[in-house]
């Protein structure tokens, strides 16, 4: 998989497609996911063209990878689920079933999110 410019965060991004942004940064965009899987679904993407986690922990700056975990500090706040918690993931490539080729975290919260330890 390459980074393809048309992708829909790309397109979020440059303004060209909407969403139902929740905070941003100097770096990093927030915003619900349009398939919600949990009662808060948020997607945490940086603003620069990173493919995936890969690439990010390879190629962004330290400003950008601080700005990632502040925006999940902001993020966590702004739902007031520090106690409560929440899950965040990230897919990569293939094998990680990822569909949209630009990183972003999906950070899940509002009830349990289920174990993943257990099937169930
Ligand atoms: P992935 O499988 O790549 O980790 O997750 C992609 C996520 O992007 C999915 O949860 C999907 O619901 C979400 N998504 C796909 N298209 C759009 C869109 O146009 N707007 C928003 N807000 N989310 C989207």
């Amino acid at each position: 998989m390459s980074y393809d410019k048309n992708n829909i965060f790309a397109k979020i991004l440059r303004g060209e497609a909407k969403a139902e942004v929740v905070y941003e940064n100097k770096d990093v965009l927030c915003f619900k996911d349009i398939l919600p899987k949990a009662k808060i679904h948020v997607l945490i993407i940086p603003k620069r063209e990173y493919l995936d986690i890969y690439d990010f922990s390879k190629n962004a700056t330290d400003i950008e990878k601080q700005n990632i975990f502040e925006a999940f500090e902001s993020i966590i706040s702004f739902y007031k689920i520090q106690k409560s918690g929440c899950r965040i993931i990230t897919n990569h490539g293939v094998d990680g079933r990822q569909e949209v080729p630009h990183l972003h975290f999906h950070l899940m919260a509002g009830g349990d999110t289920g174990s993943m330890t257990k099937n169930s």
